[in-house]
């Protein structure tokens, strides 16, 4: 019997955790600190069942980390005797250099405050998270499980933006994709439900939370994704423009005297669904739509026409696809925007059931027709599992994962 993983994954100005038996999948104890750095600081925590909560500011990220161990002492259960076999910390930019989860050393804290370039608003959130766990798990192995890895077989037609390439080489200007970890763990669960070898299957993975994301998988192998240097890219996300042209951004230069902070933090944080019509969760825009708010219904359109698009390309670039998938916060619950999605598509082989995809589930499901050539799915993510089993196997009787960059 191994003992738990603690999984960590820092934000910008909030940090998750939970404390995972990496065997039977279950969190033991999880938690949230929110509004570092702001007064009005909380930390809800769960432990079995019961809830807690801190009140009060929350100067940083140490703090943060330092008040959710309190917590854990307080309210179960207390990690000095819980037997830690690990820490996973989700790091979000491995850039070209991390592709496998990785034991984390001091080097390696280096390389990836050194990624800071490309996730200015991430790795530096990531990097404090491990250095404060560090310190107070030092005999524990530390391992980070990077959001990128899984894309990094793109293959170099997908990978490749068509701008100058001695630029793009000299700044590191590729397609690296993120969400990694759920497109990963996302696909594996289709084939397990399923009963196939994920080896056999080509699969679309449509992962639509608060940032939203879609993958081209064939046989395991990432193809395309729709996330590129940044999370910036793609589908139309809660606050997030997802593609734009990239002369609007030279334009908002020029005409608005935007200076490049507020066009990243306007295309970052005030832009999608929030830009369009004032709310980012999906609850709230579909009580604007039902009380006739028109511009909740055109940010509702624009959403599905964008990911109608990455699904066309997606279906010629793997030219056979056996599955689609939903996943994450708005996949696994938004029942309309799954039947918007794929409505219509019957000459493409996908026909959705209407009554299994409105069925009330938690549990992994398919949605589509039994005649269906293509099997669509809801299949809950679980990045934190995904984190602590990579965590584990570096434990001292884990398995061990090889090289380890
Ligand atoms: P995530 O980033 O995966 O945590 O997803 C968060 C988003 O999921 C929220 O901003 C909502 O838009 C959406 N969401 C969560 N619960 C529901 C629900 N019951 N119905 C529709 N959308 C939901």
């Amino acid at each position: 019997m191994n003992g738990p993983v603690l999984v960590i994954n820092s934000g910008s100005s909030s940090i998750k955790y939970q404390l995972i038996d990496a065997d039977g999948g279950e969190a033991i104890a999880s938690g949230l600190v929110e509004r570092i750095g702001e007064p009005d600081g909380v930390i809800g925590h769960r432990y079995r069942g019961a809830d807690s909560e801190h009140r009060g500011p929350i100067a940083d990220h140490a703090e943060g980390l330092r008040l959710a161990f309190a917590m854990f002492a307080e309210a179960g259960m207390d990690l000095a005797s819980a037997g830690i076999a690990a820490v996973g910390h989700r790091v979000v930019h491995g850039g070209e250099v991390f592709y496998r989860p990785t034991r984390i050393t001091a080097d390696v804290v280096a390389e990836i405050s050194r990624l800071s370039a490309l996730a200015p608003l991430h790795n530096p959130a990531n990097v404090v998270g491990i250095e404060s766990a560090m310190r107070v798990f030092p005999d524990v192995p530390h391992v980070a499980v990077f959001d990128t890895a899984f894309f990094h077989t793109l293959p170099a037609e997908a990978r490749t933006y068509a701008i100058d390439a001695a630029v793009a080489a000299a700044h590191g200007v590729r397609r690296y994709g993120f969400h990694g970890t759920s497109h990963e763990y996302v696909s594996g669960r289709v084939a397990e439900v399923l009963g196939r070898d994920n080896a056999e299957l080509n699969q679309i993975v449509l992962h639509l939370g608060n940032g939203a994301s879609a993958s081209a998988i064939a046989g395991g192998r990432a193809m395309d994704t729709s996330m590129g240097l940044t999370p910036l890219e793609g589908l139309v996300m809660g606050t997030r423009s997802g593609d734009i042209d990239p002369g609007i951004v030279m334009h908002l230069r020029r005409s608005a005297d935007l200076d490049v902070d507020a066009i990243d933090d306007l295309l970052n944080r005030g832009s999608g669904l929030k830009g369009l019509c004032g709310v980012n969760d999906f609850r709230e825009l579909r009580r604007l739509i039902d009380g006739g708010d028109g511009a909740a219904r055109l940010a509702y359109d624009v959403y599905i026409h964008r990911l109608r698009k990455y699904i066309g390309a997606y279906l010629v670039t793997l030219g056979r696809v056996d599955t689609i998938a939903f996943t994450a916060g708005v996949g696994e619950n938004a029942v309309e925007v799954r039947a918007d999605a794929l409505a219509g598509l019957e000459a493409l082989g996908i026909e959705i059931d209407l009554d299994r995809n409105a069925a009330k589930d938690r549990a992994a499901r398919v949605i589509s027709t039994d005649s269906s050539r293509v099997t669509v799915l809801v299949v809950p993510t679980n990045e934190e599992l995904a984190i602590a089993r990579a965590a584990r196997r570096f434990a001292p009787d884990g398995e061990g994962d090889g090289p380890q960059r």
